[in-house]
């Protein structure tokens, strides 16, 4: 783990696993974090599937769009590792015990995003497409919960709590991007989606106004937003939103057509007009949490 502190911003990386990076001042009670866009493999991720398939799972590029955020004095966690090694955007529990050689101690608890694949580990990259020829071990699942999975959340959680506690209320935004249309393993196949979703699991993880307001917000620079359609939201938000506490915690989706070329995996022309926008975005949040 290193940790240093460049000019006013401080860093803190495990290596392969996490960067965090915080404005040093702490005076905005605001934290973004990405926990899709790593793409650092870990040396034990072995597996069936191509490169060029596995960074199909990636949020390519979404901590980068969003890293504008420190100038206005906004921090960022994100994740090095990838999600389909693990996904902590998923209960703990929610695993599939078709993949493992053995049943998972104390029971796993799989739900419709383990049904579609898309678990705690991710058992298909594209349907039909299984990840893995033989199944994990408890050990191996167990492995990637303790140094990659956890770490995580203990990041996340630190950097609301600080929040929190110096200004009695924090608000988290948790990106990520998804891709044009849904595919079978998603809710719904073979939908367009729009420019932006906005969730908070229909109210729970954030006072509503805020997904309206920000909806509102992609909106008014003439971009189509939906409001926890097709998505609710998951972990990210599930477990540290509580707005009855001050702590608002929001999901927002990024279309990869407005800068992914999904073929190459790079960014086209329009990943710089989307930051700008993305820029824009963190300062009129700042200026919502101040008033709002
Ligand atoms: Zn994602």
């Amino acid at each position: 783990m290193v940790s240093e502190t460049h000019g006013n911003i401080r860093i803190r990386r495990i290596e392969g696993v996490l960067t965090e990076r915080h404005p040093v001042a702490d005076s905005v009670p605001i934290l973004f974090d990405s926990p899709h866009s790593g793409r650092t493999i870990p040396h034990d991720f072995v597996t069936d599937v191509s490169l060029a398939q596995l960074r199909t799972g990636e949020d390519a590029f979404v901590d980068e769009l969003v890293s504008g955020c420190l100038e206005h004095g906004i921090g960022l966690v994100q994740a090095e590792f990838p999600r389909t090694y693990i996904d902590a955007n998923r209960a703990v529990d929610d695993i599939d015990d078709d993949l493992l050689s053995e049943p998972w101690p104390g029971g796993a608890s799989p739900t419709d995003k383990s049904a579609r694949g898309m678990g705690l580990i991710r058992k298909h990259i594209l349907r039909d497409v299984p990840l893995y020829a033989e199944p994990l071990s408890v050990n191996e699942v167990a492995a990637r919960i303790e140094a990659y999975y956890q770490p995580y959340h203990e990041a996340v959680q630190a950097s609301l709590d600080r929040l929190h506690g110096k200004h009695g209320r924090v608000w988290h935004v948790d990106w990520h991007s998804m891709k044009p249309f849904g595919n079978p393993m998603n809710v719904d196949d073979g939908q367009a989606r729009p420019d932006f979703v906005v969730s908070d699991f229909e109210g729970e993880t954030a006072d509503p106004g805020l997904v309206e307001a920000v909806a509102r917000w992609f909106g008014e620079r003439g971009y189509s937003a939906s409001i926890n359609d097709p998505y609710k939201g998951a972990e990210m938000i599930r477990r540290y939103g509580a707005p009855g506490d001050g702590r608002h915690s929001i999901q927002v989706e990024i279309n990869r057509r407005l800068y992914l070329d999904p073929d190459r995996m790079t960014k086209t022309d329009g990943f710089a007009h989307l930051k700008q926008h993305l820029d824009a975005f963190a300062l009129w949040l700042v200026g919502y949490t101040q008033t709002g």
